[in-house]
């Protein structure tokens, strides 16, 4: 399968510019971290991606055809999880696995529903009625329920949202389990997340694309730009760097920051993952 996005730009009827000029290429196998910060435009590169949204000018094309002439392709290949998603209260989870296994028009849906209620640990709750379920577990059934058909293209909006940490490490392993032979494409604010499934990393800010590739060249763009500054007092910082984290210890306050330069009186570090997209952030930001 292959996306090919060009020149895609939304501007929403309120005059708002959500995405300025978006061009990329997604081939499957392919697991994309979609990250940047809130409003950046992430949710509404997905909702083109699903037909949910059109366009102001540009395009996207599936396999070649352009996106709103392929409609009937998109509907059976996609699984999308969208941010807020309104499930059917009153329903138990299989019977709303089953309304939504008849909408993708699957066949043998009982053996498929048994097989996504397993994947994402619902066995207990499937006969449970969907209101009576916690935030982590509707998730799940969200998850489930983009599952279902083993689509070639998953798209999820901020899939780990609600999961306790040994459920993201569940859902990590199974989208990276998933991905063989497909495109998934997950926003999400958790950079561990990313960094620890995804081959390939999209960093957006203000509907612009700052970053596509690989997590460890991002890691690579920040080296020599993050430091320890040991027994800082309050008083002395300076504005020319962001803090990405500070420990308090009796001598003053150990900071981790990121800086265009650093100063003199920091440690050099390896950057993590979450040090390079701060850094990228702040650094297009002019905020170092
Ligand atoms: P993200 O998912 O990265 O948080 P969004 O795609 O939701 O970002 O939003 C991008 C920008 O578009 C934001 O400034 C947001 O306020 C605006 N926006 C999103 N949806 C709408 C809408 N339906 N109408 C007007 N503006 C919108």
């Amino acid at each position: 399968m292959n996306i090919t996005i060009r020149n895609l730009k939304m501007i929403y009827p309120t005059g708002k510019t959500a995405l300025q000029d978006i061009s990329l290429e997604m081939n499957s196998p392919n697991l994309i971290g979609l990250v940047g910060p809130n409003g950046a435009g992430k949710s509404t590169l997905m909702n083109l991606l699903v037909a949910g949204l059109l366009p102001t000018s540009g395009q996207i094309q599936l396999d070649g055809a352009p996106l709103e002439k392929n409609t009937k392709k998109l509907k059976s290949t996609l699984g999308y999880l969208p941010q807020s998603f309104g499930l059917y209260d009153e329903l138990t989870v299989w019977q709303f696995l089953e309304y939504i296994a008849a909408l993708k028009g699957i066949k043998d849906s009982q053996e498929t529903i048994k097989k996504v209620i397993l994947e994402t640990n619902l066995t207990d709750q499937k006969k449970a009625r969907i209101r009576t379920l916690s935030g982590g577990q509707r998730q799940r059934v969200g998850i489930a329920q983009a599952f279902l058909g083993e689509p070639e293209l998953l798209i999820f909006d901020e899939p780990t949202v609600g999961l306790d940490p040994e459920e993201r490490i569940h859902f990590r392993n199974l989208f990276s389990k998933s991905s063989q032979n497909k495109i998934v494409l997950l926003s999400t604010h958790i950079i561990e997340d990313v960094q620890s499934i995804c081959n390939r990393l999209i960093v957006f800010d203000h509907g612009s694309m700052l970053f596509d590739g690989k997590p460890e060249q991002l890691i690579m763009l920040a080296r020599g730009h993050v430091g320890i500054l040991q027994n800082q007092s309050e008083q002395k910082t300076t504005q020319n760097y962001q803090v990405t984290a500070r420990v308090n210890t009796a001598d003053g306050v150990n900071c981790r920051i990121v800086a265009e330069k650093l100063p003199a009186a920091s440690q050099k570090v390896e950057p993590s993952l979450e040090d390079a997209y701060t850094y990228l952030i702040a650094k297009e930001g002019r905020k170092l």
